[in-house]
């Protein structure tokens, strides 16, 4: 094999070669793309000996920080012992019910199984045929229907990424597939108008209700939402809409699938998002920080309820993934899930650094060109406007959050842009220098981002 060396080098075969995700490859290869090597804590290096602040936990998931000794070194010995073996056909091996155990106890009472995937994506395939198949056991086929929202981001394969909200996903491949309904998202800063956050949340979910009620609820198998919108921007819901919405998908008999890729393990100050929210779903979806993404994993929480119908009355599921339940996916989780335990970093995040960094983030709101600046654990966002009043919105064109996240990569911040949000999710281990540091670099992008637009005269 050819070491590639220089960065030069590493740009014009990763060109010549690699399709990236998300991403306009032939804009990519103009520009040239940047090369990431080393990762320790909080801090990446690239190819140029650039130190970066990742502020993005990689993509939301290495929730613990970069190179963890305990996890590379649990997956090493795990490889030694059993580098593979299937769970379809009577087997089963020490980690996965190791960690089947060890879920049993972090994730909120009702979920005693777990299905192991190799992401979020599979996870929400997976729910998506597990609760049909459900009713049908239910003798209730006709519930097939599924509710999500705009905005909502679940994957990318073909049911996961139709049930996400996002149109430009949807024109690539024909979708949605049948059967989903996409509702409005609680989107204060953005459609709240006049109203309370508490008044918009409450109306949001009334007009999921209503939007279920002209379906029909006897036709609806499942709702799916993520406890705060990740991809979609970081929107965190008033305090009134998710309980509304659970509430109104008890009454009317439908199921609640809470997908936790993001919020899970410890990202919002609890164990799992639905905790924060007051919701009790049915099936959670779990991926990213599971291993805090040292080797892939995804699992599905399958609520007793539904667990004791498959049992009872199902026969085999006929579904699963060669790599379910990795013996070294699922090494990592354990020692993943024991790092989190043993330095306690749900209760860090709930009492000491997410209020630390939350009060320093939230302030960002004063600068005349921030329009809200919201975080919840440590997951948070800002949003960029032309008129705060007005809550008004810059032209597409005018790229004002790949500006800023250019502005950010350059002084050393990995920050993401969702359209002119933008978002964070930095490892739950920051430490409180580290997050001055974050401060302190995001400040310094919104002030470039500032004399850009008014030197290019896009505010008035
Ligand atoms: C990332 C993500 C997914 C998809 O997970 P993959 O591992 O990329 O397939 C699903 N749901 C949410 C909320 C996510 O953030």
């Amino acid at each position: 094999m050819t070491i590639l060396n220089s960065t030069r080098e590493l740009q014009i075969t990763d060109a010549a070669h690699h399709l990236h995700p998300f991403t306009n490859t032939r804009e990519l290869n103009a520009r040239g793309v940047r090369v990431i090597t080393t990762g320790k804590g909080v801090y990446l290096h690239d190819s140029e000996g650039n130190k970066i602040l990742d502020g993005m936990s990689g993509l939301w998931c290495v929730n613990v920080g970069h190179g963890r000794k305990d996890i590379v070194d649990a997956v090493a010995k795990q490889l030694e012992e059993l580098t593979f073996y299937n769970t379809f056909f009577n087997t089963t091996h020490p980690p996965v019910v190791a960690l089947s155990k060890l879920l049993s106890e972090v994730t909120p009472k009702q979920f005693n199984y777990f299905h192991f995937t190799g992401s979020g994506s599979e996870s929400n395939d997976t729910i998506f045929r597990l609760a049909r198949y459900y009713w049908q056991l239910m003798d209730k086929p006709e519930k097939t229907i599924f509710i999500s929202r705009r905005g909502g981001y679940h994957g990318s394969t073909v049911a996961s990424a139709s049930l996400g909200g996002f149109g430009s996903m949807h024109e690539q491949g024909g979708l949605p597939i049948p059967g989903i309904f996409h509702a409005p998202p609680p989107s204060w800063w953005a459609n709240g108008g006049d109203l309370t956050p508490d008044e918009f949340g409450l109306k949001v979910a009334n007009q999921t209700l209503e939007l279920i009620d002209s379906i029909g609820a006897h036709k609806i198998a499942a709702m799916i939402g993520e406890p705060i919108m990740g991809a979609g921007g970081v929107i965190i819901p008033p305090k009134t809409y998710w309980p509304a919405v659970a509430k109104g998908l008890k009454e009317r008999d439908i199921l609640f699938i809470s997908d936790e890729v993001i919020c899970g393990f410890g990202r919002t100050g609890e164990w799992f998002g639905c905790e924060l929210m007051g919701t009790e779903p049915d099936f959670m979806t779990m991926a990213k920080g599971i291993t805090s993404g040292y080797v892939p994993m995804g699992c599905v929480g399958v609520s007793d309820r539904i667990a004791n119908v498959l049992l009872e009355k199902g026969g085999e599921f006929a579904h699963g993934y060669t790599y379910s339940g990795h013996p070294a996916a699922c090494a990592a989780a354990i020692a993943n899930l024991e790092i989190i335990r043993s330095e306690k970093l749900v209760d860090r995040v709930r009492d000491d650094i997410g209020p630390y960094l939350q009060s320093k983030w939230k302030a960002l709101a004063d600068h005349p060109m921030v329009g809200e600046a919201v975080m919840e654990g440590l997951i948070g966002a800002f949003q960029f406007t032309p008129d705060k009043n007005a809550r008004s919105n810059f032209a597409d064109e005018a790229k004002i959050g790949l500006t800023a996240r250019d502005f950010s990569f350059e002084n050393g911040l990995v920050m993401r842009a969702v359209g002119d949000r933008m978002v964070i999710a930095p490892p739950l281990t920051i430490t409180h220098a580290e997050v001055d540091d974050l401060m302190e670099k995001t400040i310094k992008v919104i002030d470039l981002t500032y004399a850009h637009v008014r030197k290019n005269g896009l505010i008035g």
